[in-house]
């Protein structure tokens, strides 16, 4: 089984390496400001609105969701993102399907999205839980499943280790359902101490994920 998600994961990582061309440390191609399909390709969802706010900073949102009607979750907490104050949402990577770690219930559903935001990162974070409890996440117990889990898993370069807010997120470089989305849409991203996001991808060899 181990073999089999590594070959899964390889298929994906060489598919990623050869939409986006991207090589550690270059910055990801940004596309042409107009209307249109933004997702780098696979299923996904429209980003829209691409006005970049002068002098924001750009986060990046994980997207997770496996219960009730997952993709419809994914594509509704997208649009709630493009609703934030001060926010644009600039591109979205497509979909992915991976097991549940350490987690019950059935497979999960992740995507990653790049903001551009003038809000704090503590703001954000408070968006960001205000759309999970409006699509109906309950918070029982740690890694129950959830119909929403948004994940700030960075802002700009900073760093922080609070309760509260801990950046990079602290779980980002240990999921493919994170770094492989992360990867599709900032192939030449560096995660601040943890190094460039392609370098990451080879150690989640082990974990099941599908590109829808
Ligand atoms: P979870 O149940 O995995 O969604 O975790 C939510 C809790 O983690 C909340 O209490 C958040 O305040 C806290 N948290 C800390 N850092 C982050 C982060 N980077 N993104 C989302 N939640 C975070």
């Amino acid at each position: 089984a181990a073999r089999r998600a590594g070959a899964r994961l390889r298929r994906i990582a060489g598919w990623i390496a050869r939409r986006v061309g991207g090589r550690a440390g270059e910055e990801a191609p940004t596309p042409a400001p107009q209307a249109g399909r933004h997702c780098a390709g696979g299923r996904g969802f429209v980003a829209g609105r691409l006005t970049v706010t002068v002098g924001a900073a750009k986060a990046y949102v994980g997207l997770g969701a496996n219960l009730g009607d997952p993709e419809a979750a994914l594509g509704s907490a997208i649009v709630a993102l493009r609703g934030i104050d001060a926010t644009e949402v600039v591109r979205c990577s497509g979909l992915y399907r991976s097991a549940s770690i350490g987690a019950e219930g059935p497979d999960y559903l992740n995507a990653v999205a790049e903001l551009r935001t003038s809000l704090a990162p503590l703001a954000l974070l408070a968006e960001l839980q205000r759309i999970e409890a409006a699509h109906g996440r309950v918070r029982s117990h740690r890694n129950a499943p959830r119909t929403l889990d948004l994940d700030l898993l960075l802002y700009a370069d900073k760093c922080s280790a609070t309760n509260a807010l801990t950046l990079p997120h602290p779980r980002l470089h240990e999921r493919a359902f994170v770094l492989l989305p992360l990867a599709e849409i900032a192939p030449g991203l560096v995660i601040p101490g943890l190094g460039a996001v392609v370098d990451l991808l080879p150690a989640m060899a082990g974990q099941r994920i599908d590109k829808l």
